[in-house]
């Protein structure tokens, strides 16, 4: 008998329908003989319907009063499905029991819209589990110190399940999802896209930041933290697949370097459109400019990504570096009416037309070369790469965003990601 979390996104949690298949999946486990915690989303629209709602009366409003009153109606999406499911599971005649977030309770912090999880406390779900009982727990939402309902941030309820997941010390917790795992890039754009059947954690981290949205980042490093054994699958195979077949399906995200392992240079590429570039042409290249330049940007709370300064030229430099999308406009302002003076600049551009296309994999620590291969593909495409950021396991670069798909199809092609990767 294993202890098992399965979560449930909106999509598998869609309809009555679905959420009978849901059931009727949960009910093959707990037959097998496990015990089964399931984390499910809200039904698929709902959390956005739920905030559109909100946005009609407050359209712009971010005072943590707003904030609060989001997370308070937000939170119901969750509380609808956990009830909704533990009812189905009664129907297969399996005992359960639904809790909201603020029952078991998850205790967060007092951050609304993005709070962060401190701790859990699993006794009640223990007790019930003791009791033969499937225990439903609502997703993406948890309790502050002062009993305030807080959500964890959008895709929140990967989240719940791998913190729930630790903090029960689950023999494993499964992310039932609209894909079959995780592939080496996103299949609506390159056909041959490949499912990985393992991928270690720090790639499954850095394929998360940078724009791969199957798993909320922070769930993937709750699992990282806790060594949850964590595994992407499908729910949309039938319900009544054989377990074990099912229980080996999707992709596993690995801990250990294991022998046996894929062993790909580059395991996956990732791209995203989500960023914006902005530039201080000819500003003095001197100690501390670059201080002058980003602290202002940081003291306005605007997320700052990939970074270049160039070489100067009679004592003067180019200084770009890319933001948020949503961040653009106000960081253009800020550089045009305040940094830019500031720093003497000649001039502000910016260009909001850009992606970020990144290669990834634990390979590239051993591996030389790799990079270069990179640029050498994007090159043969004749695309111009406008910057370029590196780590341990990855190189990103940034170009125009109109060559994003031809980019991601010549680098899926260069490091043979159509192929089954063969033991280095
Ligand atoms: N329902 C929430 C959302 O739509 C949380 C989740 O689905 O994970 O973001
Ligand atoms: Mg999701």
């Amino acid at each position: 008998m294993a202890l098992i979390v399965h979560k449930y996104g909106g999509t598998s949690m869609g309809s009555t329908d679905r959420i009978r298949n849901v059931a009727k999946r949960v009910a093959k486990w707990v037959r097998a003989g496990h015990q089964l915690v399931v984390v499910p989303s809200a039904m698929s629209g709902e959390t956005n319907r739920l905030l559109g709602l909100a946005k009609e009366l407050s359209p712009a409003s971010t005072t943590p009063e707003v904030m609060r009153e989001l997370d308070m109606i937000a939170s119901t999406g969750e509380q609808v499905s956990v009830g909704l499911l533990a009812i189905a599971l009664q129907a297969e005649g399996i005992p359960s029991v639904s809790y909201t977030g603020w029952q078991v309770p998850v205790a967060t912090d007092s951050s609304y819209t993005k709070a962060r999880i401190e701790s859990i406390d699993d006794q009640r779900v223990r007790a019930d589990l003791a009791a033969g009982k499937v225990v439903v727990v609502a997703g993406f939402q948890g309790v502050d110190a002062q009993n305030n309902i807080t959500t964890l941030g959008r895709g929140g309820s990967d989240t719940s399940a791998v913190a729930i997941a630790a903090a029960m010390k689950a023999d494993e917790c499964l992310i039932y999802t609209d894909v079959d795992g995780v592939y080496t890039t996103d299949p609506r754009i390159v056909p041959e896209a490949r499912r990985l059947h393992t991928i270690s954690f720090e790639e499954m981290l850095e394929m998360a930041s940078l724009g791969s949205k199957i798993l909320q980042i922070r769930s993937v490093e709750f699992a990282g933290k806790y060594k949850v054994p964590l595994r992407v699958l499908s729910s949309f195979t039938p319900w009544d697949i054989d377990i074990n077949e099912e229980a080996k399906s999707g992709t596993l995200i690995t801990f250990e370097e294991d022998e046996n392992m894929e062993q790909a240079v580059v395991s996956g590429i990732a791209f995203n459109r989500d960023e914006a570039k902005v530039t201080l042409l000819g500003v003095p290249d001197k100690p501390g400019i670059a201080f002058q330049i980003l602290g202002p940007v940081a003291d306005a709370n605007i997320d700052i990504d990939v970074i270049i300064q160039n070489v100067s030229h009679d004592g003067k430099t180019d200084f770009s570096f890319t933001v948020h999308r949503n961040d653009y406009a106000r960081t253009m302002e800020l550089l045009q009416n305040t940094v830019g003076p500031a720093t003497n600049a000649a001039k502000v551009a910016g260009d909001p037309k850009i992606c970020k296309v990144s290669i990834v994999g634990i390979g590239m620590r051993s591996h030389v070369g790799v990079a270069s291969k990179m640029f050498r593909a994007l090159s043969e495409e004749g695309i111009n790469i406008q910057m370029i950021s590196t780590s341990e396991i990855k190189t990103s670069v940034v170009i125009d965003e109109k060559y994003m798909e031809l980019a991601v199809r010549a680098l899926h092609k260069a490091f043979d990601l159509d192929q089954e990767a063969t033991a280095a």
